[in-house]
């Protein structure tokens, strides 16, 4: 089978974490510029379903890998399985792992003013290696924005983390990727929040048992409306996902 599983559009790399905390650091090593990492689930591939422009953008992506259970299960539904998941905020430790035996540079975007310095203090305490090159918040007007994007340049990072929830994160890194001199760009959610210690993952049991989302929609109730894209997607692939081609 192919490299690549079609969910309803969506066309997910069949990597696990460590083949795509790999090849982050490949491109950084080459010196490439402008790539970009995305890590789609459920709620994402229905916003690309109903949205065939973020669909394109997603599939126009360096790297897509599949962050949560429902997409894997989805994948063995039209019959080309993806094995394991390969969550952003996993691959986002991963790489940093990596990125601190090489002495990389590190820019975190995103989240609540304050949220990005405190992820920048706890991520330089576990991986000494790394070198925090700016933090912005992820709350900005079109001035505030201008900024940003100058103290990006500015600053050159390998890596940067663009954490502003989908799809307004997967939207910015496209429109942006190519004027900002960062070599790789990933969009990763709430991932800020859990580095800086203001939200706890899952614990493994959840995670293990295809039920991270009862755990997230317990801690955060506000999350219901946006779950109820769960179960349709569910339904969706059932009834229409053999219908994409796979390659
Ligand atoms: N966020 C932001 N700017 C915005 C909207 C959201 O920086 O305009 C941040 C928010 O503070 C949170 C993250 O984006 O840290 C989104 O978290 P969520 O858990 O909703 O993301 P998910 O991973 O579920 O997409």
């Amino acid at each position: 089978m192919s490299d690549k599983v079609n969910i309803l559009g969506v066309k997910v790399d069949k990597v696990n974490t460590e083949q795509a905390s790999d090849k982050i650091i490949e491109y950084i090593q080459n010196g490439d510029m402008g790539k970009s990492v995305f890590t789609p689930n459920s709620e994402i591939i229905m916003m690309a379903y109903r949205d065939k422009e973020f669909c394109n953008l997603l599939n126009s992506s360096d790297i897509l890998t599949a962050d949560g259970i429902g997409v894997v299960y989805a994948s063995k539904i039209v019959k080309n399985p993806i094995f394991e998941r390969a969550a952003g905020f996993d691959i986002a430790c991963r790489s940093l792992e990596k990125l601190s035996d090489i002495g990389g540079t590190l820019y975190l975007f995103g989240s609540k003013p304050g949220v990005a310095e405190q992820a920048g203090k706890n991520i330089t305490a576990k991986y000494p290696g790394v070198k925090i090159v700016g933090c912005s918040d992820g709350y900005f007007d079109e001035a505030k924005e201008q900024t940003i994007i100058k103290n990006i340049q500015k600053s050159r990072p390998d890596l940067l983390f663009v954490c502003l929830g989908a799809p307004k994160q997967e939207k910015w890194i496209n429109e942006h990727k190519n004027e900002i001199n960062a070599k790789v760009c990933m969009g990763i959610g709430g991932s800020l929040d859990v580095f800086a210690g203001n939200v706890k993952r899952a614990p493994e049991f959840y995670t293990k048992h295809g039920i991270e989302w009862l755990y997230r929609l317990a801690k955060q109730p506000s999350r219901f409306v946006r779950m109820l894209d769960l179960p349709r997607f569910g339904f969706k692939v059932i009834l229409k996902g053999r219908k994409f081609p796979q390659e």
